[in-house]
């Protein structure tokens, strides 16, 4: 079986598949309060191609997928998708990111098919700053689904996006979550794919900020092991049963062992998050490619993929980086 390794010899092996520009949400670090121009229904790639987009790719050895937006669950039938994708026996996981506002009427469907975990992006604990922070009075609702899905048998990990001026005094109260519950909370590092560019902060709240700060209230927590390209370096407090993590996602010192690619709901392909896109996908399938075209230029563009965020970022040709994280997928 062919497979699909990059220039610095790293095996590609997970695809982070957005299944829609479109969300319920507008948080303030991802898109503007009027949102973004979403694209005409014809221009998301459909769910027949999302299939087989991912059949070929773990035909070339990827067998981890996450499913992502905008949020996934506002797309008609994204379920069927979900099921279509578990009758995949190359896959050993699918995962998926949602913003919890609609997932809870889905959890138990999702615990019968191939689903591994669930991220849910919940940045604030208090009703009135998730308010101001997602621009919609959600939290109820997000909550309610977060106190279902640890009910289930699914896996849990919540992505908490580190905002300057909004969150930072609410990073302790979600370490304390995964003192009784065994979940991973996960701190994120703010990227300026919001719709406008870097953000101006008054403190930059980066891997080491959000470890000193969290070092300030518990002087006992331990790593924990995480695998070969996790983004997250996780540590668990003395006695907790679950543990916390930070994703140093705009530093970018995950990168040495990236194994990840990104495909837009626009079928845009990307080799790293903070590239323009590298090929058109919808193009090439619409123009009515073979399965074995499709995989060439899967190897071929992957033998392109930057060594890491810097520099992608520096070969970018339409400008800084400042597209919402609703049109890539995070
Ligand atoms: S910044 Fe790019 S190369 Fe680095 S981990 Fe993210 S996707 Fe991979």
């Amino acid at each position: 079986m062919n497979t699909l390794i990059d220039p610095f010899g790293r095996q590609i092996s997970y695809l982070r598949l957005a299944v829609t520009d479109r969300c319920n949400l507008r948080c303030q670090y991802c898109m503007p309060e009027k949102g973004i121009d979403i694209v005409p229904r014809q221009e998301l790639l459909t769910f027949k191609e999302m299939y087989r987009i991912t059949r070929v790719l773990s035909e070339l050895g990827v067998n981890k997928i996450r499913l992502t937006g905008g949020e996934p669950f506002v797309r008609k039938d994204f379920i069927g998708l979900v099921k279509s994708l578990s009758h995949n026996d190359r896959l050993d996981q699918i995962n998926i990111t949602t913003n919890g506002a609609l997932v809870k009427d889905h959890i138990s469907a999702l615990e019968q098919l191939k689903v591994k975990s669930i991220n849910l992006s919940i940045d604030s604990l208090q009703p009135e700053k998730f308010l101001r922070i997602t621009r919609r009075d959600q939290f109820a609702r997000v909550w309610e689904a977060y106190l279902e899905l640890l009910k289930s048998s699914l896996q849990l990990k919540l992505n908490v996006v580190v905002q300057s001026g909004f969150n930072t005094d609410e990073i302790v109260d979600f370490v304390k979550l995964t003192e009784k519950e065994d979940i991973s909370v996960r701190f994120i590092e703010e990227m300026p794919f919001n719709g406008k560019g870097l953000r101006e902060v008054k403190e930059n709240w980066d891997f080491n900020k959000i470890l000193n700060h969290i070092g300030g209230s518990y002087d006992q927590f331990d790593p924990v092991e995480s695998g070969k390209s996790s983004t997250s370096r996780n540590y668990r407090v003395k006695g907790y049963k679950g543990s916390f993590g930070i994703i140093p996602a705009f530093t970018r010192t995950i990168c040495n062992d990236c194994n990840r690619i990104r495909i837009t709901a626009t079928g845009l392909f990307k080799n790293c998050l903070f590239d323009d896109g590298v090929f058109d996908l919808k193009e090439v399938l619409r123009s009515g490619a073979s399965d074995d075209e499709l995989k060439q230029v899967f190897i071929d563009t992957v033998s392109k993929k930057p060594r890491n965020g810097f520099e992608a970022e520096a070969n970018r040709t339409i400008g800084g980086v400042s597209e919402s994280m609703s049109t890539i997928g995070g």
